[in-house]
């Protein structure tokens, strides 16, 4: 990782750990002394006083996100990083990397360390560890799992797959072959080692391995 975000990324964490790893955006943002109002887009100043302004509209379940995403805007900043991280890379993909970066904080603030070591403790390397994951930060299954895989020392690769098709997949392993759209149609033989789950109430099974 580069030095800026790296160092973005370690401000993050310890100012998230003075809070006790809050998770509620609400609660997180009083905790970091962030004002939250309506406004006509959504943005985040640092200030002094901090302000996050968002959309009246997006006070939808994926504001939660939002709200996570303007946060950590506002940590980078008071890192004094978002014009290090921005010239991390060329002009024309600066924006997209801070965005990028400011993501990565955002996921890390919404499914904090203990969270991760919690479910990993409970459940290990497997499909439940990603759910709970899931369903305790209130994020999408897509990100759960990219969370739990990355979260790991040990290579590890997470799919979802619908019939005989993979939907999604994301892995630390250098040698994972595991592509997406690529056929799947008995992963019990093809992956042996794998942990596989039915997720209820819908046609697609979630399978978990590592090395
Ligand atoms: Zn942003």
């Amino acid at each position: 990782m580069r030095d800026c975000t790296q160092g973005a990324v370690a401000y993050a964490l310890r100012e998230h750990a003075r809070t006790g790893h809050l998770t509620d955006p609400e609660r997180l943002a009083h905790a970091l002394g962030v004002r939250v109002v309506p406004g006509a887009r959504n943005a985040a100043s640092h200030g002094p006083p901090s302000v996050i302004t968002l959309r009246r509209d997006q006070y939808a379940p994926r504001q939660r996100f939002t709200m996570h995403h303007e946060l950590a805007h506002i940590l980078i900043q008071r890192a004094g990083l978002q014009d290090g991280i921005r010239s991390e890379v060329d002009d024309d993909e600066a924006a997209a990397h801070l965005e990028a970066v400011t993501n990565h904080i955002a996921s890390l603030l919404v499914m904090p360390d203990p969270m991760i070591r919690v479910a990993l403790d409970t459940f290990g390397l497997t499909p439940e560890t990603v759910l709970l994951v899931r369903d305790a930060g209130r994020v999408s299954l897509a990100a759960a799992m990219r969370r739990v895989i990355h979260a790991q020392e040990q290579s590890a690769t997470a799919w979802v797959s619908a019939g005989p098709y993979v939907l999604d997949v994301t892995s630390s392993d250098p040698y994972n072959r595991l592509t997406r759209y690529q056929r799947l149609p008995d992963a019990r033989a093809a992956l042996p080692d794998a942990a596989l789950l039915a997720l209820p109430g819908e046609a697609r099974l979630l399978g978990v391995v590592g090395w």
